[in-house]
């Protein structure tokens, strides 16, 4: 068993902990776990775990603290699992630093789908966007040296701003990115308050890649947060 492979549980509730266990498990994932945010941010120095799934709601440091302090020395993915109505507490975490989130209640597929995205990007940041090499998401592909982008083998013209934006999804796909984080990598820093521009943006660019634009099938929402690349078999 490589370090890769084993996740790092920080979760307080017996049941939900002992859920999560069982299907990583049952998976082949091995697992170790914390109770509180402090024994949670030990563990994630001494334990070097391929990923970590960090609750929120701890009765010692909230989730965001304990991103914060994880981010100060690792690169570690984060996938942090919430209660539903936490969309406030879930933006910040992203924006802090964490990679993903849950929503309880969450079924074993989706968990497991998250975790497979994230010890996929473990050598990634959000804030990388590649200029070589070619990716493809089922019928879409992009090739980011010659900056071109193909639905089904055939040539999708998009504008520099579009292309941007797709290459943004494309290089964290399968993984949330909030409205704040797409508008710092696509316009700028200056721009991270632009909703409006993500919304026009991402409505053209839906136009273009899929094929019912209305009912996304690449470039999904995310409501209340921000949109995800989908992938079938991340
Ligand atoms: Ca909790």
């Amino acid at each position: 068993m490589t370090g890769a492979e084993m996740i790092l549980v920080i979760e307080d509730e017996l049941n939900t902990r002992t859920l999560i266990q069982v299907t990583l498990a049952q998976s082949g994932y091995q697992c170790v776990h914390a109770a509180t945010g402090i024994a949670g941010v030990a563990a994630a120095f001494d334990c070097v775990p391929g990923a970590v799934l960090l609750d929120l709601g701890l009765p010692d440091l909230d989730g965001i603290e304990v991103t914060r302090r994880i981010r100060e020395r690792s690169p570690v993915p984060i996938i942090v699992v919430s209660a539903r109505g936490q969309e406030a507490d879930k933006i910040a975490a992203l924006d802090g630093g964490a990679n993903d989130y849950l929503t309880k209640p969450f079924g074993s597929g989706e968990l497991l789908a998250r975790i497979r995205v994230a010890l996929r990007s473990i050598s990634t940041t959000s804030e990388q966007v590649p200029t070589s090499g070619t990716t493809t998401r089922g019928d879409l592909s992009i090739n980011f040296d010659l900056r071109s982008v193909t639905v089904g083998g055939t040539d999708v013209y998009l504008t520099p701003i579009e292309y941007r934006l797709l290459a943004v999804m494309m290089a964290s796909s399968g993984r949330v990115l909030t409205h704040q984080q797409i508008l710092r990598q696509v316009w700028g820093p200056r721009y991270s308050a632009e909703m409006n521009y993500l919304r026009v943006y991402m409505k053209k660019l839906r136009h273009k890649i899929e094929p019912e634009p209305a009912r996304p099938k690449y470039l999904v929402n995310e409501p209340g947060i921000g949109y995800r690349l989908r992938v079938a078999n991340p």
